[in-house]
Parts: structure tokens; sequence; C-alpha cells
């Protein structure tokens, strides 16, 4: 048993002993390591994806803000080019070029260069061009335009395109004011394009306000040679609204996944934020930087991921983890339970075994006991037999009482075969009349216990092994199993030989005349009965002789009571032999003696009456002569009650006393 707990292994594994909580532990355990480790590698995925994911949208966004940046310089220039191919560019030919380059810049303006002394003139061809309060202007302290000092130099705004609905600010002096004149001044410097610091615009919205100037100065072509060579012209303007720039034609705010900032660092010491996205960066380690050259300014572009990056992208860890962690539960509780449950059913089947070895031990006791009962019981008849009435048991008392050893009879011969077949047969028609249906003869010693539900004992005579008869009385009753089904019968039998030997002595006694030896007055009344019953039911005739001994008052008087005795003795031993065997004589008291004839008419029992008077008066008695008796006879008649039938023959022996006593009064009417 041991051996096999020691291999026993549950799922191959795990050993039946393990404790089902060590092994849930164990088993939870490995489980939560094993979703730490995924986990980790989980992490280090999503980051190298969310890297990739956001380089390639960042880069990207840079490359479509760097095109757009570049897109202003090209978009200048080709207007610029315009400019100093064409002799004069009127404004109709300046808002039809630069119509189409008007994407993300919000306007175009040419400034002609008006020397002081040349200003008037200018502005009075200007009016007269149809700008009719045209003049050149400055910004003044509110932010309006004034009119503008005097300067050596005006860059007054003469057309302009612009994309705001606001009014133009034509006349404008861009040298006017110092962050522009030193734009302009390295533009002319450089000969080329030249980008502003971030100022406040002229002209736009209040939203579009903060941007930066991109001028070029126009320099009209040599008559000679066709180059840009000839005398300095003006400058033309793009105007860039750096929120327009940066967000124009991307996501809504709420719904970019990027957030941009851009610097001005061309100043080293002293950069400056030139714009910064309303999204706000997340809280992450990715960024990208870039540097843009524009215009003779270095620009710092930096991207970082929004909130709504992280949200549309999200590490997929949690369910990793809570995935991890549920199976390792499930898988620890499984195995905990299958342990558990197979520990508590080897538990049950260990005290199982137990409780049928203490079961079985108490049962081979009681079994030896019962059989020592069955041994001791030595006057009494034990037979047990199956439901088919086949003997099972056959204790010692029973081998004593029928001769038989149980060998002989176990498993041999049926309860049945014990019994006396006539016995038992009258039995079993007995019994068919009392239940109304037929009873079979291996049923008969049975069926009264089971019908009547008790332990009724009967008689029984049975057969000993050496063919003599044995009377007994036998108590049968059921024998049930632990469900209280029927599985055989106890037949308990008792010897009453002596009894029944008792019994018929005492049963004699009290039918019979103790003085005479004939039959009582009792058993007189009994036979009556019986043949008036027999004789109702299956017709037939019977008849009775009464005797009354003439003056036996007489005998007794002069011979002693003794010698009367002696008489009644006498008389009666005569009148028996003169009796047939069917004849039952009695002494109803004194010396009055009934003769009851079955099969008797009147004139039979007259007849019989005739020899019994003949046989008593035939020879007298010893000492005391001859003695007679008066006979009175009755016949039964149909109908007729016992009280009435006597009456007539006690009537026929008063009739004979009074006729003179020693005859038979034939039979009355
Ligand atoms: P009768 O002819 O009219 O019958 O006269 P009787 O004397 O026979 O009749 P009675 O009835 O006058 O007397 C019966 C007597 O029988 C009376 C009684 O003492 C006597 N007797 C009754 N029983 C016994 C008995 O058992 N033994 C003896 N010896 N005498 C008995
Ligand atoms: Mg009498
Ligand atoms: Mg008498």
């Amino acid at each position: 048993m041991s051996s096999n707990k020691a291999s026993a292994k549950i799922l191959g594994l795990i050993s039946e002993d393990s404790s089902s909580w060590v092994v849930g532990t164990l088993v939870f355990s490995a489980g939560a390591v094993l979703t730490a480790l995924l986990a980790l590698a989980n992490v280090e995925l999503y980051q190298r994806q969310l890297r990739q994911r956001f380089e390639l949208l960042a880069s990207e966004r840079v490359s479509r803000i760097e095109d757009r940046l570049q897109g202003q310089v090209r978009g200048l220039d080709s207007l610029r080019r315009f400019f100093v191919y064409s002799d004069e560019v009127s404004e109709d030919e300046f808002n039809g070029f630069a119509h189409p380059l008007l994407v993300y810049t919000q306007a175009y303006s040419w400034t002609p260069k008006v020397a002081d002394a040349e200003r008037e003139s200018y502005e009075h061809r200007v009016r007269e061009a149809g700008v009719t309060d045209y003049s050149v202007r400055e910004l003044g302290p509110d932010s309006s335009l004034k009119v503008a000092d005097t300067r050596p130099y005006y860059f007054p705004v003469r057309y302009t395109l612009s994309r705001s609905t606001l009014a133009l600010p034509l006349g404008f002096d861009v040298n006017s004011e110092p962050v522009r004149r030193a734009t302009l001044e390295r533009a002319l410097q450089s000969g080329d394009m030249a980008a502003s610091s971030l100022m406040e615009l002229v002209g736009l919205e209040t939203e579009n306000r903060k941007g930066v100037l991109l001028v070029a100065p126009v320099t009209a072509r040599s008559h000679t040679t066709g180059a840009e060579a000839g005398p300095f012209q003006g400058f033309l303007l793009a105007v860039i609204s750096l929120r327009k720039l940066m967000t124009e034609g991307l996501p809504a705010t709420d719904e970019d996944n990027l957030a941009v900032g851009l610097e001005d660092i061309t100043s080293a010491q002293a950069p400056q934020v030139l714009y910064g996205s309303a999204a706000k960066a997340a809280i992450s380690d990715l960024q990208l930087t870039q540097t843009v050259d524009f215009a003779g300014r270095s620009y710092r572009l930096q991207v970082r991921p929004t909130a709504v990056f992280m949200t549309a992208n999200p590490s997929g860890n949690d369910s990793v983890v809570v995935l991890g962690a549920l199976l390792s539960f499930m898988l620890s509780a499984l195995l905990y339970a299958l342990i558990s449950q197979r520990q508590r059913a080897v538990r049950l089947v260990e005290q199982r075994t137990v409780q049928l070895r203490q079961r079985e031990q108490q049962l081979r006791s009681a079994h030896g006991q019962l059989r020592n009962v069955l041994d001791a019981a030595t006057q009494v008849a034990i037979i047990a037999t199956d439901l088919e009435g086949v003997i099972t048991t056959f204790n010692i008392g029973a081998e004593r009482m029928l001769g038989y050893s149980s060998a002989q009879v176990c498993g041999q011969l049926t309860l049945r075969q014990l019994h006396l077949s006539s016995e038992l047969a009258e039995h079993v028609c007995e019994l068919s009349q009392r239940y109304g249906r037929s009873i079979k003869t291996g049923e008969a010693m049975l069926v009264e216990s089971v019908e009547e539900h008790g332990h009724q004992a009967h008689d029984w005579t049975l057969v000993r092994q050496d063919g003599s008869h044995l009377q007994v009385n036998m108590q049968v009753s059921p024998v049930l199993d632990e469900h209280d089904q029927w599985i055989g019968y106890l037949a308990v039998c008792l010897d009453i030989t002596e009894r029944k030997r008792v019994e018929e002595e005492l049963r004699t006694m009290s039918v019979t005349d103790a003085l005479t030896g004939v039959y009582n007055r009792r058993y007189f009344q009994e036979r009556l009965q019986a043949e008036l019953l027999r004789v109702d039911r299956h017709g037939g005739i019977f008849s009775v002789v009464m005797l009354d001994i003439d003056h036996f008052k007489c005998i007794n008087d002069q011979l002693g009571h003794a010698v009367g005795d002696h008489v009644l003795q006498a008389i009666c031993k005569r009148l028996c032999h003169r009796l047939r065997r069917s004849d039952v004589f009695c002494r109803l008291g004194g010396e009055e003696f009934m003769v009851l004839c079955p099969d008797t008419d009147g004139d039979q029992a007259f007849a019989l009456a005739s020899e019994l008077w003949a046989a008593l008066r035939a020879e007298p008695v010893d000492g005391v002569g001859r003695v007679t008796a008066s006979f009175g006879i009755a016949s039964w008649r149909k109908g007729e009650g016992g009280d009435a039938l006597l009456l007539r023959a006690d009537s026929g022996v008063y009739a004979a006393k009074m006729g003179g006593r020693d005859r038979i009064e034939p039979e009355l009417p």
C-alpha cells in the first residue's frame, strides 16, 4: 500500500503526498514569474514599436514643415524673378502672379525703394493710379498707421495680396521699424533673402499676427548683360504667420498626436520660441529634434508625442499581466482542487477500508456467536432456508431431533421434505380454503407468517431420518437483509411429543367418566352437537338410546355404595361389548346412560336397545343379582334440536318406568 502511494503521481508529475497548498502556491509563483518575464519582453517590444511609429510620424511632420518653409523661399524667389524679368509690374500682374503662391503665406507685398526726395511724386503717382488715400506711413505708438516721418529712404508697401480680410497696410514703410529694417539691411548686404526674427505682423488677424517676414531684394536686370546686376529697386515680402504655417492642413489640436515646437536659434545665446503646439506633449522620452535653415536663420524644430499618440498606441501590457495572473491563478486553483480532491478521496477510501475491516471483524464474531448459540440450543431445532426453502442452516438441536447430520440436509433437502407429506397436503387444502387461492406445498409452512405478518407457530409432524414421526411446534419467520429484503426463512422447532401426550391424557380424562371408564356427559354433548351439525349439513340420520337402572337406590341402600359402584362398572362393561364401534356410550350421571348411534333409525335403535336390555338381564351381577333398566328411544327428526331429542328419549325412559320398569319404551310419536 505504502509503495503504491509513493509511486502514485497526479498528472504523472506531482506526488499524491504533496500539500495542495504548496503545489498551488508554487504553480502560482511560477506563473507570476513567467508573466513578469513576458510582460518585460512585451514592454521592450512595445517601446521599440512605439519609437518606430513616433519616428515615422515625427519625421513626416518635420519634413512637411521643412517643405513649407522651403516653399516660402521658393514662392518668394519666383515672385522676385517675375519682378526682375518684368520691366514694369502692374498691381493686377502682381496679384495674378502672387495669388497661386499664397499657400502657407499670409501675404505678399511689394515695397519699392523710394528716396525721400521722390516721396511726394511717388505718393502722387500712386494716388493717380487709383489708390486715392495713399501715403507713406509708419506704425504709431498705438500700433495704428500714421504718416511716416522723414527718412532718407522709404520702402512703402505698394502692392499687397493678403489672405486676411482686414484693411491692407498700403503705404506702410517697412523701413520705419527697427526689426524690419535690420532684416532689410541683412538682405541688402547678402543680396539674398533674409528672414526676420519673431515679430508682430501688420494687417493680419490677432491670432495670426505672430510671425516672420521673408524679404527678397529686387534688382533690375542689366540691359547689357541681362544679369541681375541693375539698380536695386525694392523688396518683395512674404508675410508668414507661424501658427498658420505650423498648423494649416494638419490635425486639430485635440486630435493631433504630435506636439511641435519651433525655436529660432540663430543667436546661440538667446534662442527665441517661435511656435509651440497647443497640444501638450505627453510624459515620454520620445522626441525628435531637427535644425532647419531658413533664409539666413537657424530654426530648431522639436517634435514630441501627445496624449493622443499614447492613447492610440496602448502597451497591451496590462492585459498580458491580467491574463497571466488569471491563467496562473486558474491553473493553481485547478491543481489545488485536483490534489485536495484526490487526497480527500484517498483518505475516504482508507477510512472506508478500515470501517469495512472492523465491520467484517464484527460480522465474523457475530457469526461465530450465532453459531455458538445455534449449537448451544440443543433442545430446539433451528433450521434456516433460502427463499426456495432449501435448508442452509441445521443446528445441533435439529440434528439431535431428526437424526440427520447438518451436511446431509444443508443444500440437499428442503424444509417441506422433512414434513409428513399427508399432513402437509391436508394443511395445504385448509390454507387454500382460508386464503381463497391455491397454496403450493412449499408455501404451506411459510404462508401464515407472510399473510398474517406474525410469527404464527403451528404444530407439525416431521419425519426423522429413520422414518419415525416427531411432533413439533414450528414457528417460521422471514429472514431480512440489511435493506429489509427477504432472503429466506428461519424455522424454530420445539419437540412437543411430551406435551401432546399430556394433552391427550388430559383430553381423555376430561371426556371420560372416572368410575366406569366410559365417556361422560360433556363428551356426549360434544358428539351430539357434532352429529347434529353433520346431519344438518350433509343429511343423514342418527338416534339415541337412553337407559336408567331400575331401583338402583335400593342396591345402594341394601348393599352399600361400593357395591352400587361395582354394579355400575359391571353393567358398563357388559353393555360396551354389545355396542358397535361407531356407537358412543356415555354415562350422563348417577345410574343414567346414553348411547349415541350415528346412521341409525328408530327401528335400528329399538333393536339395539333390545339387545342391551337382553344383555343386561341375561346374567346377574355378582353378589347383587339381576339388574334391569328402563330404556327410552329417540331418533332424530329433521330440524329437531338436541334438547328436544333428549327430552323425547328421557320421556321414553319415564314412560318405561311408569310401565313397570325393565322394558323398552318404543319411540314416542
Ligand atoms: P328408579 O327405578 O325409579 O330409577 O329408582 P331408583 O332408585 O333407581 O332411582 P333414584 O333416582 O331414586 O335413585 C338413584 C340413586 O342412585 C340415588 C343415588 O344415591 C344413587 N347413586 C347415584 N350415583 C351413584 C354412584 O355413583 N354410586 C352409587 N353407588 N350410587 C349412586
Ligand atoms: Mg335415575
Ligand atoms: Mg334408577
